[in-house]
């Protein structure tokens, strides 16, 4: 687990736990031995705790937080880990961190112990256990502050910030950088250049002004959500940090274990481990085991519109060559000029430098010629959403490139199966359907058809991942599992209208719940035409949906499409996208509800929620009674990467769960009588006994 060689007077601790050196209760008591034998060691004058050149540790074995079962446990967890890094702190001799990859949680906490740190270039440091909905829990809130501020530290402590290597140096997080081969050297030469350990734990430069420190804390206090009941890590890490700062390093620690026992108790946080692991299972599937993935050196991207800008932008990104078509030489110009814009915004930021932006440039081919595409290896066509133009583009696709090229397509609602039945080679087809914006959005849902060839598979899941997104496996049929799940959510909320309420009381529910923001403000960003056209596919398939309200088919057909239209369920001022009551909204509701016998009324916001909830919750047990995905938390994993649904919850199965099925049951009976079938909850959902897990 850990390696040690002893080298010019120096001890290069290497820990080796691969794959990803998650720190165990076991590694930590290796690491203290080692430290401990080291400083005994006569012949031994620094010690360098390395992962070697490509990576360090990813942090603490998130496995350990499963043997949590009281707050006893969880404070003696915290404080194991917080005496192995004071155990280094402490040593007489200096220690220096020896950084790759991505530096990650209880990783970063062990180097901040360390008296001195070195990393190579593209480093990366993160704390991510607020998105956990815990603290760190091994002194990261108390050296952390000591060596970068308190602005900076609360930055990445509540919004899990990532700071690259550069960001790092200039900040203090690391007081060196080097190249891969010189790592150790240079780690080597920062000991020999500073002899004397400088502790962490008793620095108090960076938290010397007090008004700053206060500042900056009454800053980030009045920049919590309020919508994350539950949710009581950001509240208990600005705690820690005060105590840390207005008492003692000690006090502060003491206050962190604390503080992580009670987050640790919190449904919240059991919700995100649960959908920390569903999302490391997502993309496993057990079928495919072992087989290989084809190697993808290029890819092509058909069609440079929205779409096919994002996602040739996240394969720059990942560092993937990319030729991108469109017919149209003008779609070509706007979508490299957005990709540049975005990029240069990211230097100007410091999260990527000059050279590098020109470098992911420089690998985007764009072009009018189909021929071009001829070498790639995956091709992912993201042209109009017409049957007839995919089938067109695929034909063309398979006449020009190799048999083994594997087509991908980013329909949203075509039937996969249509596509392929004028294919050659049906079986390398397969469904990568992305979220807008592409570049960002962190799932892709890959659709695979009975007869996908299983290479094809694989070779999608690799793609995803290393576009460092989630893939969630589902099955073909219309609207996939996302738009099948969240459509008929947008769908409630104009009827909720219908029945009385008023659009911002709807949008406040679903913020209250802990969505970022409201159905209609978010259809009026999207287009409420691209809903028309989603439902409309989705009610011919699934009958028991229903027709979609009225009132949006009248505002599409008058033109209100949302903030590209200027007025949507919302007006918008130009060139501004905060929403406006609309009147002529407010007309076309008032007749539809005077056509249905309906009069404005409140409708109670407990109403709002759980209707438009209830009906994803009934949906998805339709989805995983036709067997549309593998398991029960895929679901959880799909709703809350794709479409904002609130982590805290652990996603739409969880919450049912949480909620209780017999009540689930009998809330969606009640609504079914007096709404309609839609609410209608299906048989599995009917027979399922216990908790989901
Ligand atoms: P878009 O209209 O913005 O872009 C389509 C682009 O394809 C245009 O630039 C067009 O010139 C080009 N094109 C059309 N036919 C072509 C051909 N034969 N050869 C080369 N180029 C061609 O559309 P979009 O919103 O980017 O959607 C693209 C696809 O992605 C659709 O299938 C859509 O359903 C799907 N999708 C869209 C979203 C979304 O939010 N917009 C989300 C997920 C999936």
């Amino acid at each position: 687990m850990l390696e040690t060689v002893i080298r010019d007077g120096l001890a290069i601790l290497r820990l080796d736990s691969p794959p990803l050196n998650t720190l165990t209760v076991q590694l930590l008591e290796e690491l203290r031995a080692a430290v401990r034998r080291a400083e005994d060691d006569p012949g031994v004058a620094g010690i360098v705790i390395t992962g070697g050149p490509d990576h360090f540790s990813a942090g603490a074995d998130v496995q350990l937080f499963q043997q949590i079962h009281s707050d006893d446990d969880a404070i003696r967890l915290s404080q194991t880990f917080q005496e192995a890094f004071q155990a280094i702190e402490d040593c007489s001799k200096p220690v220096a961190a020896a950084l790759a990859g991505t530096v990650v949680g209880g990783a970063l906490e062990l180097a901040m112990a360390c008296h001195r740190r070195v990393a190579v270039q593209d480093a990366r440091f993160r704390m991510p256990e607020v998105t956990l909905g815990i603290n760190p829990g091994a002194g990261g809130t108390q050296r952390l502050p000591r060596l970068i501020g308190v602005e900076a530290a609360l930055r990445m402590l509540l919004k899990a910030e990532v700071i690259p290597a550069a960001a790092a140096l200039q900040g203090g997080l690391v007081d060196a950088l080097a190249s891969r081969e010189q790592l150790l050297d240079r780690a080597a030469e920062c000991l020999r250049d500073n002899p004397s350990p400088l502790r962490t734990g008793q620095r108090t430069d960076r938290i010397a002004d007090r008004t700053s420190c206060e500042r900056a804390l009454q800053q980030a206090a009045s920049s919590l959500p309020a919508n994350r009941p539950d949710w009581i890590a950001p509240q208990q890490i600005l705690e820690a940090v005060r105590t840390g700062i207005e008492q003692s390093f000690q006090a502060g620690l003491v206050k962190e274990r604390e503080a992580f026992a009670r987050c640790v108790a919190t449904r919240g946080a059991r919700n995100c481990m649960h959908l920390f692991f569903a999302t490391r299972t997502a993309g496993r599937v057990p079928q495919i085991e072992g087989v290989a993935p084809v190697p993808v050196h290029r890819v092509g991207v058909v069609g440079m519109g929205t779409m096919g800008t994002g996602i040739t932008h996240a394969f720059a990104l990942a560092g993937v060559p990319v030729v991108a078509l469109d017919a149209n030489p003008a779609a070509l110009d706007r979508g490299r000029e957005r990709i540049e814009g975005s990029l240069r915004r990211w230097v100007q930021l410091g999260r990527l430098d000059d050279a590098r932006a020109e470098q992911l440039l420089a690998s985007i081919h764009t072009t009018t010629r189909a021929e071009d595409l001829s070498e790639a290896d995956l091709i992912i066509e993201a042209a109009f959403e017409e049957v007839a133009v995919k089938q067109r583009v695929l034909e063309l696709l398979e006449t020009l490139c190799r048999p083994d090229t594997i087509l991908a397509t980013n329909t949203s609602t075509i039937s996969l199966d249509v596509l392929a039945a004028g294919m050659g080679r049906p079986e390398r087809l397969i469904g990568m359907h992305f979220f807008n914006p592409a570049h960002r959005m962190p799932l892709v849902e890959i659709i695979r058809r009975d007869s996908v060839a299983p290479e094809v598979l694989a070779t999608a899941l690799g793609l995803a991942k290393r576009l460092r997104k989630t893939p969630v496996v589902v099955a073909n049929r219309e609207g996939f599992l996302v738009n099948r799940i969240f459509v008929p959510y947008l769908q409630e909320a104009f009827f909720l209208l219908e029945d009385g309420a008023e659009p911002e009381a709807v949008d406040q529910a679903a913020v209250d719940f802990g969505f970022p923001m409201g159905p209609f403000v978010l259809m009026d960003m999207a287009g409420l035409d691209i809903l028309v056209d989603a439902q409309r596919v989705l009610q011919d398939a699934f009958p028991h949906h229903g027709a979609l309200s009225e009132i949006a088919v009248r505002l599409v057909e008058s033109g209100s499409l949302g903030q590209k239209s200027g007025t949507g369920v919302y007006r918008y001022d130009p060139g501004d996208v905060r929403p406006h009551a609309s009147p002529a909204t407010g007309r076309i509701v008032d007749e539809v509800r005077r056509s249905l016998d309906r009069s404005p009324g409140v409708v109670p916001s407990e109403e709002i929620t759980e209707r438009l909830v209830l009906r994803m919750v009934n949906e998805a047990f339709h989805a995983v009674q036709e067997g549309i995905v593998q398991r029960d938390s895929d679901v959880d994993v799909a709703l809350v990467l794709g479409t904002g649904f609130p982590d805290f919850r652990g996603g739409v199965m969880r919450y049912a769960s949480d909620l209780g099925l017999d009540r689930v049951r009998s809330r969606l009976q009640e609504f079914s009588r007096r709404c309609g079938e839609r609410f209608a909850p299906g048989r599995l959902l009917l027979e399922k006994k216990g908790r989901i897990e």
